[in-house]
């Protein structure tokens, strides 16, 4: 190569919905009674990694339980979907 060529670089792939959820990670389940699609992969890193899994103010079934979790779980039942929470004013760590 010459100092006059020029190099052409590849851009980086731009990541679509389709790039990171493959459609083979994807299948039904019943989830609060209806049948839902759910992102397996995502599914388990939900279980591992939402702030409200090491929350202290996470009480499911106490009238102290976190308001904010509670209208979170009322959207999920409603509608069979699930959330990682990833950012929230209120979190607290929680010591077992
Ligand atoms: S305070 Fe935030 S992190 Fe804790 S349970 Fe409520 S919503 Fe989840």
């Amino acid at each position: 190569m010459t100092g006059k060529e020029r190099r052409v670089e590849t851009p980086p792939k731009k990541k679509t919905a389709e790039s990171i959820a493959p459609a083979d990670n994807m299948q039904q389940v019943e989830r609060y009674g209806k049948m839902v699609w759910e992102n397996q992969e995502f599914e388990a890193m939900r279980k591992e990694n939402c702030m409200c899994h090491t929350c202290a103010r996470m009480k499911p079934g106490e009238s102290t339980n976190c308001g904010i979790a509670r209208q979170f779980y009322k959207l999920c039942v409603q509608h069979g979907c699930a959330f990682i929470l990833t950012r929230c004013e209120d979190w607290k760590e929680k010591y077992e």
